[in-house]
């Protein structure tokens, strides 16, 4: 008998892949998608139950982009019936010129956001304080993705519409053939029209030549939480507390209520350091703790600073200039990529799914990927995604 010749086979099941998978089956393609590890793992970068949405961005490419992703995210509630996104608002602490840039770029996009300047800012949310020096953006669309119930909704869709997840199946090799796509596993041997490759930190591991396109390194990063331990209720998520993210002398940090753990708001420090996600990650600095110590300890009142009371390291793809890399790869046109997030990917990955998807199905790489995600992008701009 013939071997089967799937319409899309998608390599990694974090949340890049199995968007990509909801799409295609919603549009007709049978996804077979493929994941090394069990549902749900925490070795990739796609776990945990929060992650920051916003329009807010230094670049303004990503604001139609989030005007889409909204969307497509609301679409998705409405289907699986659960709330994926809390729209508490956003604040974004820095000084006067970064304030300025951002607000430009929203409204220029007719973005409803305010600014706020010192005490202001304290008025706003109390269970902050900052002085005169710093300037406040409140992006009100801003606030928390639920990442652990966009997985389930994003995979059970897929399902429902004929995706296949094949789970604790490691792709060893992808090989092209005339008429076909090969993707040998350490499972079975399977042939595609198109293949999606979404694996995360393993980009490289499975095209080796992609770094002599773009280069995208694995990193491990530190997730911290710290316990809330008075004014409770200003930290619920009924109480709209923001989110926060900080950049203060080349530092930037973030902050999430408590949603992964009962009354611990997350709040760490965006740095990250080379790992082979195939090794153990290594400990968490202790440089790291200290600074965000010192931190709170200046401006978050009600949180106990003395030491963290949960702590992770997780794992991110960077690129050298800290935008994701979309397209079709050089050597064959019907492999995908999308890789190298760095940090800031998952409220896009809706959005990304739909683009891999039309890509499959054959629409033109100019017409579907934005200029700044593309492989031959011009790199004179280097603004951080944040
Ligand atoms: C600490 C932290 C905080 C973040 N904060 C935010 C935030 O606030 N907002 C935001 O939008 N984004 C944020 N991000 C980024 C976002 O989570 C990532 O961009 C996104 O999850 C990347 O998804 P992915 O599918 O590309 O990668 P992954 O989730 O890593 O998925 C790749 C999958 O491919 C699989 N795979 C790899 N190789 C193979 C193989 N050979 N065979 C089969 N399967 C394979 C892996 O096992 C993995 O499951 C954060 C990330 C981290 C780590």
């Amino acid at each position: 008998m013939a071997e089967p010749l799937h319409d899309i086979i998608i390599i990694g099941a974090g949340i890049m892949g199995s968007c990509t998978a909801y799409h295609a089956a919603k549009q007709g393609l049978k996804p077979l998608v493929l994941e090394q590890f069990v549902n749900g793992h925490r070795k990739g970068s796609s776990h945990g139950k929060s992650r920051i949405i916003r329009f807010a961005h230094a670049n303004e490419a990503y604001v139609p982009i989030m005007k889409e992703a909204y969307e497509l995210w609301e679409d998705l509630e409405d289907l699986c019936g659960e709330e994926l996104i809390n729209k508490s608002g956003l604040l974004w602490l820095s000084d006067a010129m970064t304030t300025k840039r951002n607000s430009r770029i929203l409204n220029d996009y007719d973005i409803e956001h305010a600014v706020l300047k010192g005490r202001e800012i304290q008025v706003a949310y109390p269970q902050i304080r900052y002085n005169h020096e710093w300037y406040g953006l409140i992006d009100s669309d801003g606030g928390v993705i639920y990442a652990d119930k966009c997985m389930k909704a994003t995979q059970d869709e897929a399902v429902k519409h004929g995706a296949e997840f094949r789970h604790c199946e490691k792709v060893k090799e992808v090989k092209s053939e005339p008429d076909r796509v090969v993707v040998i596993t350490d499972k079975g041997t399977y042939y595609a029209k198109n293949v999606a490759v979404t694996a995360g930190g393993w980009l490289n591991k499975i095209l080796p030549d992609f770094d002599d396109i773009i280069e995208t390194q694995a990193e491990q990063v530190a997730v911290i939480y710290w316990k809330v331990k008075d004014n409770f209720s200003l930290y619920e998520p009924s109480s709209n507390c923001p989110v926060i993210v900080i950049e203060e002398n080349g530092d930037l940090m973030y902050m999430l209520p408590p949603v992964d753990h009962y009354r611990q708001i997350k709040l760490s420090l965006h740095v990250s350091e080379p790992i082979d996600p195939d090794k153990p990650l290594s400990d968490l600095p202790p440089w790291i703790i200290q600074r965000v110590q010192e931190h709170i300890n200046e401006h978050f009142p009600d949180i106990d600073a003395s030491k963290p009371s949960t702590t992770e390291i997780c794992m991110y793809t960077m690129t050298e200039d800290g935008h994701c890399a979309l397209g079709r790869y050089p050597s064959d046109p019907r492999i995908t990529i999308a890789g190298g997030f760095s940090g800031a990917g998952f409220k896009l990955a809706i959005v990304v799914g739909r683009m891999l998807t039309d890509l499959a199905k054959g629409a033109e790489e100019t017409e579907v990927i934005p200029e700044l995600f593309r492989f031959e992008r011009h790199r004179t701009e280097n603004l951080d995604p944040y």
